[in-house]
C-alpha cells in the first residue's frame, strides 16, 4: 500500500485539519489507506422489508417498512411539541414520532403516498411505534445504493459532535473511494487468489464498505480476513526461518554431574512421563546449535518448575549461567525457596534480586553475577534492568508469560552478544489458533498429565445470599486441618473500590471467624514486601488458617494443605484467572474445594462462565471456551493477547480455519521464495511488512 494511500487525511474532501486531527486521536485514522481499511463493525441489512404485523416486540434493532401515510397529529408545543404520521402496510398500522426538526418533516411527508421507513422498533401502549425513524418515498429510495446492506461504523461521542457519526464517516468513504479506487493494487499473487477463490482487493474493499448483498459481504470479508491473517503468518514466519538459519545458538552438549546428581538422587518424587518428555525435547533443542524459543504449557500445578530446575541445571554443567523470572516478589521468593531446598547441599551457587533488596545485598548480589559465581539467578524484572550483567547467560525461564509485556520479555536477551535460549512458561492455555498467531514462532511443549494422586478439584457455585452455608463449609474444612484462600477480584480501574471489598470482606471473615479459634489474614498489592512476605509464611506454616487476598498477587502460591479457594465475585474474573486459581488448590492429596460466590443478577456471558467451571478442569477446554465468550473485542485488544498490532477484521477466536489455511500458504510461498524477492510476491512482501511492525520485539531480535 503505497502512493495515494499514504497520503494525509485532512486532504480528502470532507475533512481538513480539525476533523482529521479527531480521526487520528479517536480512531488512529492517519492516512488514506488507514481509512479504507476502517471497516463497519456491523451491517444493516436494508433489502429486507418488514410487515408491520411481523413486528411484535423490540428485539430487533432496526427494521424497514413500506407504508403508506393515513393522517398526522400535533400534540403540544414548543419544546413539548410532538409530531406523529400513522402509517399503515395492509398488515397493521403504526405510529412514526417525532420531537425536533418537525417543520423540516412535515412539508417532506403527504398523506396517502407510500414511503420506505427505516428505524428502531419501539412499543408504546401495545402499538408499535418508531421515534425518529428515516422516511423517504419509495420511488427515491428504491434508486439508492443505501437499501443494500449497509454498513454500520464505530464511531466516538467527539466525532459525532463533529459531524462524523456513523453516517459522516459513511460519506467520507464514499468520497475516498472515488479518490482512491483506481489505485488500489492487488497483494496476493493469481495462484493464490485462484486456489483459494479469493475475491480481488479491490473488489472486496468494495463490498465491505457497499455490499450489494449478504453474498458479496461474505465473501470480501473472507478475502480480507485471509489477507491479514496471511501478513502475520508471513511474519512470523519468516521470522522463524531467519532465527533457525543463524546457527548461534549456545551448545549444551553435556549433560553433567549436577543434572545427573540431581536425578538419581535429589528428587523428591519421580518425573511424570510428561515431565520427562518436555526435558528431553528443551535438552533436544540445546544441542542443534540453533537458539531455542519454547513455550511450556502446563496446566497449574503440573510440575513445571521441576522441569526449570532440570534445565537449568543443563546450562550449568556446560558452563552457563541461568536465570528465572517470576511476576512477583513472592513467587521469586517461593521460587527461590523451592530451588535451594530441592538443591540441598549440591554445588550449584543460587542468587536472587528483586525490587526490594537492600542496596548492599544488591551490590554484591550483582558483582558476583557478573563475576560467574552465581550459577542460578531467581527474580523479578529487576532482572531486566541494565546494571544486572552475566558473565555468561546461557538459558532464560520465565515463568507465567502472561504477566509480561513483550517489551520486557525482550530485554533480557539483550543481555548478552548471543542469545541466550529462552523457556517460557505458562500455566494459561493457548488454544492453537492464539498459539499460532501469537507465539507463531515459538516450539511449543506441553505436560499434559498432572502428577500422580491428585484428586480433581470439585467446583461449586454459590449465590452471595448463601454465603452462611460457604462459611459453615470452610468451618469443617478448617476443624479437618485444612486451610481456605478467599480470593477478591482487583481490577485497576476501581482500586480503591476493590481494596473497600477486600477490607470489607476481612473484616466480616474475622467477626464470623473469631480469635483464637481462627486466625485470619490478608495480603493484597499495597503492603510492603516484607509484610507480604511474613503474611505468607502465617499461611505456609499452617499457622493462619485463612488467607484473604486479591487475585493479582498470587500467580503460583504453593500451599498443598489449602484446599478451599472460594473467589467472591466470581462473575467478575475471566475464565482464565478462574482456572488459575482454582489451581491454587487440590496440590496435596486431600480433596479440594473450588467455590464460586457471585450476586444473583449474572449476565449470560458470566452465568456460562461459572457454569463452565463447574463442569470441566480441563484448562484447554476453558481457554477455547474463553476464546469465543470473549470474542473479537478483548483477545485481539493488544494488551490481552501481546498482539503488538491490532486486527482489523480477522477474529483469533473465531476464524481458526482462515488461520490454518493463512498458515499453510505462507509457509508454501516462503518455501519457495524466503526472501519474497520474485516479482509475484512484491505485495505479499509489504503485507509482511504491515503485519510486522518495528516495535514489536521477537525473541529472534537480538543480534
Ligand atoms: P506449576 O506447573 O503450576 O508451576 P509446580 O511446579 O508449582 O506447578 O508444582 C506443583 C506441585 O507439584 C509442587 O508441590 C511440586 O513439588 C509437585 N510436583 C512436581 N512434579 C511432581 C511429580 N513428578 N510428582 C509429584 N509431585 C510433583
Ligand atoms: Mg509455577
Amino acid at each position: 500500500m503505497d502512493g495515494i494511500l499514504n497520503n494525509d487525511i485532512k486532504f480528502l474532501s470532507g475533512v481538513g485539519g480539525q476533523r482529521a486531527e479527531l480521526l487520528g486521536k479517536e480512531l488512529g485514522i492517519r492516512t488514506l489507506g488507514d481509512l479504507l481499511y476502517y471497516f463497519p463493525f456491523r451491517y444493516i441489512d436494508r433489502t429486507r422489508i418488514y410487515r408491520i404485523a411481523e413486528i411484535r416486540d423490540d428485539s430487533l434493532s432496526y427494521i424497514q417498512l413500506k407504508a403508506r401515510i393515513t393522517g398526522f397529529s400535533h400534540v403540544g408545543t414548543g419544546r413539548k411539541a410532538r409530531f406523529s404520521a400513522f402509517v399503515s402496510d395492509g398488515s397493521g398500522t403504526a405510529e412514526l414520532v417525532w420531537f425536533q426538526g418537525i417543520k423540516w418533516i412535515e412539508k417532506r411527508l403527504e398523506v396517502g403516498r407510500e414511503y420506505i421507513i427505516f428505524g428502531r422498533p419501539a412499543f408504546f401502549r401495545n402499538e408499535l411505534s418508531l421515534v425518529h425513524p428515516e422516511v423517504e418515498l419509495l420511488s427515491t429510495a428504491a434508486a439508492r445504493m443505501q437499501t443494500g446492506v449497509q454498513g454500520v461504523y464505530y464511531t466516538t461521542e467527539k466525532l459525532s459532535t463533529a459531524q462524523l457519526g456513523t453516517k459522516g464517516i459513511y460519506k467520507l468513504v464514499c468520497n475516498l473511494w472515488q479518490a482512491v479506487e483506481k489505485h488500489i493494487r492487488e497483494t496476493l499473487p493469481e495462484t493464490v487468489l485462484r486456489e483459494h477463490d479469493l475475491m480481488p482487493l479491490r473488489d472486496a474493499l468494495y463490498n465491505i464498505h457497499f455490499p450489494a448483498n449478504q453474498q458479496l459481504l461474505r465473501r470480501a470479508e473472507f478475502r480480507l480476513k485471509f489477507e491479514e491473517l496471511l501478513g502475520i503468518q508471513l511474519g512470523i514466519l519468516s521470522r522463524r526461518t531467519d532465527r533457525v538459519g543463524r546457527n548461534d545458538g549456545f551448545l549444551f552438549s553435556r549433560v553433567g554431574e549436577r543434572f545427573n546428581e540431581f536425578y538419581s538422587s535429589r528428587l523428591p518424587f519421580p518425573l511424570t512421563g510428561a515431565q520427562k518428555r518436555v526435558i528431553r525435547e528443551i535438552r533436544n533443542d540445546t544441542v542443534t546449535g540453533h537458539q531455542m524459543n519454547r513455550l511450556l504449557q502446563g496446566d497449574v500445578g503440573s510440575g513445571k518448575t521441576l522441569v526449570a530446575l532440570m534445565c537449568m541445571l543443563l546450562a550449568v554443567d556446560n558452563g552457563f549461567q541461568a536465570c528465572m523470572m517470576a511476576p512477583t516478589e513472592i513467587l521469586a521468593r517461593q521460587h527461590y525457596a523451592t530451588l535451594t531446598r530441592m538443591l540441598g547441599d549440591m554445588e550449584v551457587r543460587v542468587g536472587i534480586l528483586t525490587g526490594s533488596a537492600k542496596s548492599r545485598e544488591r551490590r554484591l548480589t550483582l558483582e558476583a553475577l557478573e563475576a560467574g559465581e552465581i550459577d542460578l539467578l531467581v527474580g523479578t524484572h529487576a532482572l531486566i534492568e541494565d546494571r544486572v550483567r552475566f558473565s555468561n547467560l546461557g538459558l532464560v525461564v520465565i515463568d507465567e508469560q502472561h504477566r509480561f509485556g513483550v517489551e520486557q520479555r525482550a530485554r533480557l536477551w539483550t543481555k548478552n552478544e548471543r542469545p541466550p535460549h529462552v523457556l517460557v512458561m505458562t500455566a494459561t492455555p493457548i488454544p492453537r489458533t492464539l498459539a499460532m498467531t501469537l507465539y507463531g514462532d515459538l516450539d511449543v511443549s506441553v505436560i499434559d498429565e498432572l502428577p500422580p494422586g491428585r484428586k480433581p478439584v470439585k467446583t461449586q457455585h454459590y449465590y452471595d445470599s448463601h454465603r452462611l452455608n460457604v462459611w459453615a463449609f470452610m468451618k469443617r474444612e478448617i476443624a479437618k486441618g485444612r486451610q481456605v484462600y478467599v480470593v477478591y477480584p482487583l481490577i485497576k480501574e476501581s482500586e480503591k473500590m476493590d481494596y473497600k471489598d477486600l477490607y470489607d470482606g476481612y473484616e466480616s471473615i474475622t467477626r464470623d471467624f473469631p480469635l483464637p479459634e481462627y486466625l485470619t489474614v490478608a495480603v493484597h498489592g499495597k503492603m510492603s514486601p516484607e509484610d507480604k512476605e511474613a503474611t505468607m509464611q502465617l499461611f505456609k506454616q499452617g499457622t493462619a488458617h485463612i488467607m484473604v487476598a486479591t487475585s493479582v498477587i498470587e500467580v503460583g502460591v504453593d500451599v498443598p494443605n489449602a484446599t478451599v479457594m472460594v473467589i467472591e465475585s466470581a462473575e467478575r474474573f475471566g475464565l482464565s484467572q478462574l482456572h488459575q486459581l482454582r489451581g491454587r488448590v487440590g496440590r496435596g492429596g486431600e480433596q479440594s474445594y473450588c467455590i464460586l460466590m457471585s450476586g444473583e443478577k449474572l449476565s449470560r456471558e458470566a452465568r456460562a462462565r461459572l457454569d463452565a467451571m463447574c463442569e470441566t478442569n480441563d484448562g484447554f477446554r476453558l481457554a477455547e471456551l474463553d476464546l469465543k465468550l470473549r470474542g473479537s473485542g478483548d483477545i485481539n485488544g493488544t494488551q490481552q493477547s501481546g498482539l503488538a498490532f491490532e486486527l482489523k477484521i480477522a477474529n483469533l477466536g473465531k476464524d481458526g480455519q482462515i488461520i490454518e489455511m493463512a498458515r499453510r500458504t505462507a509457509q508454501r510461498i516462503l518455501d519457495a521464495d524466503p526472501g519474497l524477492t520474485q516479482p509475484q510476491n512484491r505485495g505479499l512482501d509489504e503485507l509482511k511488512k504491515r503485519y510486522s511492525p518495528s516495535h514489536e520485539i521477537d525473541f529472534s531480535m537480538i543480534s
